[in-house]
């Protein structure tokens, strides 16, 4: 019998995310939860998906071995164990791959250690990603553990597109260039367009909308990534939640000269305190719009700010492509706020572009078009599954040789 199981792991600072998957027909066998790993209120939340109730832990977790013995312990509990010969391999989200991680790597020392040396570049992921693997190593030295790049996607970008109009040398010896962000949400959802549509990957251009607390706009050819919003790190690009998206760099020396701000506390101010709750106080989408709806000025003015950039980003793609087959909105924001689908694509019929007021009402779980059947350039809605991508290529790459 083949070992057809895949346990996904995204480990952050001070948690993880778990997903038990089957790959014998990509079913979800639990999901769950850690929050506030090494504090005294840590949480586990586990859902088993073949039966039974939620069920929830708390009370502290110390490390992140301690949360994945613990992850472990209710898997068992279901009959799922880790120690089971069904687990094929497990997968592993990792944030920056650098320009050397092009696809999904099983990983050794070598990864390790490259993994690793990429912590300049995101000081707040790497870090944890590789304790994260360091862990369930630990757990199962026997098992492939696969490392799935969050910018490895985005590898396929042209220098024209990946390299800022910056001196060379001090660029390349400080890896100074664009990677891109959300690559396997980016993957997942051009794909899945191209299935809607009908067609192979290969014969469509999709600009990809990832529009959650984090956003990020990709314009992919031929199910290739050339370009994307995000750069070195995920600040750049999109208004989002709390970061601010593109700016005139002089912003930060103005801030640290004349505004006496250090490195640190603009760097907290652009990533945590800008974007849309910076310019209105509140991140939720739904909140935005339920303040619009009741006539505040701010909020209406934080939504056409975040439109305005989108709209701009969707111009600059469609220029990029030259044809565009599909557009696709997707992640929290994407997937739920028919106004922003509705507000971020109003005026560009010209461009073959329009969206049905009927269809974009409709709420639902599935991949649809929600453009009007004339409509040259299709509109998607993709619910993303960064989960599912990730097992799948970790499936993929590790799954058939055990
Ligand atoms: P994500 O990062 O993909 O989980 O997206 C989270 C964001 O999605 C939240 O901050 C909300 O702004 C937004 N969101 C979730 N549900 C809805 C909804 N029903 N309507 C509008 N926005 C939503």
């Amino acid at each position: 019998m083949t070992a057809t199981r895949v346990l996904v792991l995204n480990s952050g600072s001070s948690s993880v995310k778990y997903q038990l998957l089957d790959m014998s027909d990509r079913s979800r066998l639990a999901v769950g939860l850690v929050e506030r790993i090494g504090e005294e209120t840590s949480r586990l939340k586990h859902t088993p998906l073949t039966g039974g109730d939620e069920r929830e832990r708390t009370g502290p977790i110390a490390d992140h071995e301690a949360a994945l013995k613990a992850v472990a312990e209710e898997l068992a509990a279901d009959g799922l164990g880790l120690d089971s010969p069904d687990l094929a391999a497990i997968g592993h989200r990792v944030v920056h791959g650098g320009k050397h991680f092009t696809a999904p790597t099983v990983v050794d020392d070598a990864v390790l250690a490259e993994i690793e040396r990429l912590i300049p570049v995101a000081p707040l992921h790497n870090p944890a990603n590789l304790t994260g693997i360091r862990t369930a190593q630990a757990l199962r030295p026997d098992l492939p553990q696969v490392a799935v790049f969050d910018t490895a996607f985005h590898t396929t970008m042209p220098e024209s597109a990946a390299r800022y109009a910056i001196d060379v040398e001090t660029a390349d010896r400080h890896r100074v260039r664009r990677y891109g962000f959300h690559g396997t949400s980016h993957a997942y959802v051009s794909r899945a367009t191209a299935e809607l549509l009908g067609k192979a990957p290969e014969e469509v251009n999709v600009i990809v909308l990832h529009l959650g607390n984090g956003a990020s706009a990709s314009a992919v050819r031929g199910g290739k990534c050339v370009d994307t919003s995000m750069g070195l790190t995920p600040l750049e690009g999109l208004v989002m939640g709390t970061r601010s998206g593109d700016l005139d760099p002089a912003v930060i020396f103005h801030l640290a000269r004349v505004g006496g701000l250090s490195v640190d506390e603009i760097d907290s101010l652009l990533n945590k305190k800008s974007g849309l709750v910076g310019l209105c106080g509140d991140n939720d989408m739904r909140e935005i719009r339920r303040r619009i709806d009741e006539g505040d000025e701010q909020a209406r003015l934080a939504f056409d700010i975040y439109i305005h950039r989108l709209k701009k980003y969707i111009g600059a793609y469609y220029a990029v492509l030259g044809r565009v087959d599909a557009v696709a909105f997707t992640a929290g924001v994407g997937e739920n706020a028919a106004p922003v689908r509705e507000a971020a694509l109003a005026g560009l019929e010209e461009l073959g572009l329009a969206v049905d007021g009927d269809l974009n009402a409709v709420r639902g779980d599935e991949p649809r078009l929600i453009s009007p059947e004339y409509a040259r350039v299709k509109v998607a809605v993709v619910p993303t599954d960064e989960e599912l991508e990730i097992a799948t290529q970790t499936y993929a790459l590790a799954g058939k040789n055990n």
